[in-house]
């Protein structure tokens, strides 16, 4: 298996970050998780734009512009002859003696990991998912803000360990306020009364690219949507509930804490239409020629 480290490709042996980094050392760094499949990276415009947020909240200078950004991740899955893939790409700090100040870095560190991407087993999809409400409260806004998608991960962490003392698959967060916010690793949307409701962006979330899809696919076919504030009581009445994000796309839940959702028709909808979005942008990528970075 090959990486790409800073400025080449390098064997996994070999991808090493120093004890100094200040990614390890204070989780100061931002990343982004994306999908390729049949050699497209899908969305992967969105989610570059998005790290370049992330960086920016951060006043962390990114070290390649969008395009050398692009074939990094294409070297890398070249390497390692991986046409569906799970890729993550993280930018942290980089090197400097420790303390906080960010100057203190001269260059950030740069790495792209293109893993085999396993489909997760059909009766996920089939049968759904458990999940619970975690006690564990989001990051508030004003402190890190969840649309920083950043290395510093705790907060998600500590309500995963939440996730697996119950024997859940996902834990959804509230935020200070008690109103609902997302999971550790996921958007979540429910359906009430026909409406496809998702807590909005104010909430403190991060802004998904699957969650954006999904709304604008729900509106496509028909439904009413609502972006809003929610509470636990709005979830536990809905009639269906699923949660969203790159790697997972659209995860049906069967149960949250203890609460069932049986129908789940929207649902299985809204995952046949992300499906043949795929599929359609998959088709415009390729359509569009041989290009400088892809497998044509
Ligand atoms: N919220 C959090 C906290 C996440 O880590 C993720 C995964 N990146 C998401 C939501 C979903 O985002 P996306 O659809 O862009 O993968």
């Amino acid at each position: 298996m090959y990486l790409y480290l800073n400025d080449r490709i390098v064997p996994k042996s070999e991808a090493v970050v120093s004890v100094y980094d200040h990614g390890f050392l204070y989780g100061d760094g931002v990343y982004e998780t994306m999908r390729a499949y049949d050699g497209v990276v899908f969305m992967m415009d969105e989610h570059i734009e998005r790290l370049r947020r992330s960086a920016e909240m951060i006043r962390l200078l990114l070290p390649k512009d969008n395009d050398g950004i692009k074939q990094a991740i294409y070297e890398t899955m070249i390497a390692n002859n991986r046409t569906n893939a799970y890729i993550r790409l993280t930018v942290s700090r980089g090197y400097g003696p420790i303390g906080l100040d960010p100057d203190l870095c001269k260059d950030a560190t740069f790495v792209v990991v293109a893993e085999e991407m396993k489909d997760y087993p059909a009766s996920m999809y089939k049968n759904g998912i458990n999940i619970i409400i975690a006690g564990t409260r989001r990051n508030l806004r004003e402190a890190i803000n969840p649309q920083i998608k950043s290395l510093n991960f705790l907060n998600n962490i500590l309500a995963k360990i939440e996730a697996k003392d119950a024997g859940a698959y996902e834990a959804i967060m509230l935020n200070f306020k008690g109103y609902i916010a997302e999971g550790t690793i996921s958007n979540i949307f429910f359906v009430k009364d026909n409406i496809v409701c998702t807590p909005s962006v104010g909430c403190g979330i991060l802004d998904g690219i699957t969650r954006k899809i999904i709304l604008d696919l729900a509106v496509r076919e028909g439904f009413r949507v609502k972006e809003g504030r929610f509470k636990t009581g709005d979830l536990f009445s809905a009639s269906e509930c699923f949660i969203t994000n790159t790697t997972l796309e659209v995860m049906p839940v069967r149960k949250v804490d203890n609460v069932k959702f049986t129908n789940g028709d929207i649902t299985r909808l809204l995952r046949r239409a992300y499906k043949q979005e795929i599929r359609a942008y998959i088709a415009n990528v390729k359509s569009s020629g041989p290009s400088l970075w892809g497998y044509q």
